[in-house]
């Protein structure tokens, strides 16, 4: 089977169909069909991976998954940066270092490093699935390793608010409210990392 066309390409000007379905279409799409049975993993390891794909075709130069790179991962991981909602302050900010600032700042937001090792996680294992060899995983390269342990110092530095390693100690009867922990899905609202 082929993969589905993404909703990114651009509608040539005049096929103007049945009045009513205007507007940008290309935001999260997918809103018609039923909610496929994955589960939440899945669903979110497929979107991330639509995503992924999403930008390699509007990469510039062109670039095919096959010759994609740690560098490029790293360089997608940056571009997912414009969509984060974890603030992190830079350095002269009177807030650097406070887990709970006061006031806002004009600090950027990110991608919490949560949420980026997450979706690495699923793209890694998404670009198996879809017969790339591990060997040569773009998103198990060492350099990406390196870029998310320096976002994960960076940011707890910034924040104030330590990555400890979570215990594997899960509470059996928290499952029903789990919808926004950690990892947030690329397209839609990402992570805050929880905060
Ligand atoms: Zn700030």
């Amino acid at each position: 089977m082929d993969s589905a066309p993404g909703p990114g390409e651009p509608d040539p000007t005049g096929t103007g169909g049945s009045g009513g379905a205007e507007g940008p279409s290309s935001t999260s799409g997918g809103s018609t069909e039923p909610a496929p049975p994955l589960s939440r993993y899945e669903s979110q390891k497929r979107r991330d991976w639509n995503t992924f794909l999403q930008y390699l075709k509007n990469h510039k130069p062109p670039l095919s998954l096959a010759r994609c790179s740690g560098a490029h991962v790293i360089e997608f991981l940056k571009y997912l940066d414009q969509f984060g909602k974890t603030k992190v302050h830079v350095t002269d900010c009177p807030y650097f270092g406070q887990p709970n600032p006061p006031a806002p700042c004009a600090c950027p937001s990110k991608q919490a490093w949560g949420s980026l090792d997450a979706i690495i996680g699923r793209l890694r294992a998404a670009y198996e699935e879809n017969g790339g060899r591990p060997e040569s995983n773009p998103f198990g390269a060492k350099a990406v390793r390196i870029y998310l342990r320096e976002v994960k110092e960076s940011q707890a530095k910034a924040r104030g608010v330590p990555y400890e390693k979570k215990k594997r100690k899960r509470p059996s009867t928290a499952a029903s409210s789990s919808t926004s922990t950690g990892g947030g899905s690329v397209g839609g609202g990402g992570g805050d990392g929880g905060s």
